[in-house]
């Protein structure tokens, strides 16, 4: 039989917010059987994080690292029902969503409010930028798919200007200087990205401004890759030296400008450094919408960092009605694919029980309502027995909480080279290099959800080695 129809009034209705690692998960696990199931989320893909730095310097095509929300929901048993919209607001007592169709084409409906029994909230986090002036109009974020389009296309286009006749050597040095804010993984995997690209094929498609590219990270604490074992740091410090990546630490930036940075350095001196593009890669803050949602259940969620929840992953204070996982908590784990996902699969495997549970709830109340409607003693007795023996094993039903299972952590640092933290005989094994960069691109390989998304990343690694980038600008 075909997919039924999506709202079937007997089931509990879970509506899912967002559409990345997370909620992703949660639908791939999610059995839809006994659920009406309903995603929203103003992307209508998911998309791969860990090898958005490789579509800023082309050594991916963005296609390769999307996936289509339908390409999961289309296999479940239910139709699952996904609305591109953003979600504006969440009314955890009366339990309803509100949410806005913001694209560009828009129906004569563009906003409307719908009730859920579970919501699962998965919409991530934002780029933080700590009110910096400038950040926001004048630097690149990468956090999105259209964050990396937008960096390949200035960073381009800072080299056709560069390339410009007559241009001045000081405005040539300016325009050629790349600056990364955020020495966690995203901005040093960038760095190794964009000193790739550099090394690569600028030199052979522009010769004569090859050389004169300089990429900074600024990092505002003493060391990058805080998160990364003390050898593997030292080993990155020494590969972004030979490949010519300044590293400024206990370095903050004050501000961005049009044409330059404010640097506050060390020594408390103030350093206005002219550069051609900057990338913000500074860490996460909360969204609006979850800042909103938490502000109306403050009692029990006080925690800035994120929404606060238990181990079943249900938000503090919302009655059992709201589960939120990934990037928008605030958790004992560090904001990563490898956190939001396991959570996904985690939730989605405890609605699987919950609806045990919720059956011989149900089934309690029926013999218990039928028990009180017999008319014979003995009719009523045996059924009363049976609600007890229901009623056992409802007690002794329990929900398994989460329990976090860490695979190591791995980054690339450009110049075929890898760096990986991995847990090991119960303590850790830290390696870098070579052979540790091919196990960085088979396990990301094999962490793409799909068969079609493999095959095109890999197609794409190839195309890369034997063609190199594309430098068209659109
Ligand atoms: P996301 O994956 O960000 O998904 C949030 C979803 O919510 C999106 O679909 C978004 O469109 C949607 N949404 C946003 N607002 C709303 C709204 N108002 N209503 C409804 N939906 C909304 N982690 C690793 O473990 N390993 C890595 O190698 C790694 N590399 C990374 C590289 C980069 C460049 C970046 C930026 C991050 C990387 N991370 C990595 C971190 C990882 O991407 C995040 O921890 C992960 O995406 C968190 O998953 P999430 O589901 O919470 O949020
Ligand atoms: P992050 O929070 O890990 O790092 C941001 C860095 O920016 C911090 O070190 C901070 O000190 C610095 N910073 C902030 N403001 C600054 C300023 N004004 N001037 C200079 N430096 C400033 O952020 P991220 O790298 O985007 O990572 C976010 C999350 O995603 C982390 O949990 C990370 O582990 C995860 N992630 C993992 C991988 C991986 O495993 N390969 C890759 C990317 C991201």
């Amino acid at each position: 039989p075909g997919p039924q129809l999506p709202h079937d009034p007997e089931k509990k209705t879970i509506v899912v917010l967002g559409s990345g690692w997370g909620a992703t998960s949660f639908l791939n696990t999610l059995d839809t059987t006994d659920y009406n199931v309903v995603v929203i989320s103003p992307r209508n893909y998911f998309l791969f994080t860990p090898l958005l730095p490789s579509v800023a310097v082309g050594t991916l095509s963005p296609r390769s690292i999307l996936q289509p929300t339908r390409y999961v929901t289309r296999h479940k048993t239910r139709t699952v029902e996904v609305i591109e919209a953003e979600a504006q607001s969440v009314d955890p007592v009366n339990k309803t969503v509100s949410f806005v169709d913001n694209s560009d084409i828009q129906g004569t409906v563009s906003s409307t409010t719908i009730p859920y029994d579970y919501l699962v909230y998965a919409v991530g986090a934002e780029t933080q930028t700590f009110g910096i002036p400038g950040v926001t109009e004048h630097a690149c974020f990468m956090k999105e798919l259209n964050d990396a389009e937008k960096m390949q296309r200035r960073f381009l286009d800072c080299l056709e200007s560069a390339a410009f006749p007559g241009q001045s050597e000081d405005e040539i040095e300016r325009l050629l200087h790349m600056v990364v804010v955020g020495g966690g993984p995203t901005g040093v995997e960038l760095s190794g990205e964009l000193h790739d690209f550099l090394e690569e094929d600028l030199k052979s498609w522009y010769p004569e401004l090859a050389g004169k590219i300089k990429i900074t990270l600024v990092e505002a604490l003493p060391s990058v890759l805080p998160m990364f074992s003390k050898r593997l740091i030292d080993y990155t410090m020494s590969t972004f030296k030979e490949s010519k990546i300044d590293i400024l630490t206990q370095t903050m930036v004050k501000e961005v400008k049009e044409r330059s940075v404010l640097l506050a350095m060390p020594d408390k001196s103030i350093v206005d450094m002219p550069c051609g593009m900057v990338v913000w890669a500074a860490g996460n803050r909360g969204r609006k919408v979850t800042q909103d949602l938490m502000a109306q259940l403050a009692g029990a969620q006080t925690n800035k960092r994120g929404i606060t929840i238990d181990e079943y992953m249900e938000m503090k204070g919302s009655n059992g009605s709201i589960f939120a996982i990934g990037d928008c908590t605030s958790s004992a784990h560090a904001p990563t694919a490898q956190v939001a996902q396991q959570q996904g699969s985690y939730l989605a495997r405890a609605f699987a029980q919950r609806v045990k549970r919720d059956r011989l709830v149900d089934q309690v109340a029926d013999l218990e309502r039928s028990a009180a409607m017999s008319l014979h003693e003995d009719d009523r007795k045996k059924v009363l027995a049976e609600a007890e023996a229901a009623k056992r094993q409802l007690a002794k039903f329990k929900i398994r909480p989460f329990s976090y299972s860490h695979q190591g952590t791995l980054a690339y640092i450009g110049s075929d080279k890898a760096i990986a933290d991995l847990p090991f005989l119960n303590g850790s094994f830290a390696s870098g290099g070579l052979l540790t960069y091919y196990f960085w691109r088979s396990a990301y390989i094999s962490t793409l959800f799909s068969l079609r998304n493999r095959t095109l990343v890999a197609t794409d690694w190839l195309r890369t080695k034997i063609f190199g980038r594309d430098v068209s600008r659109e």
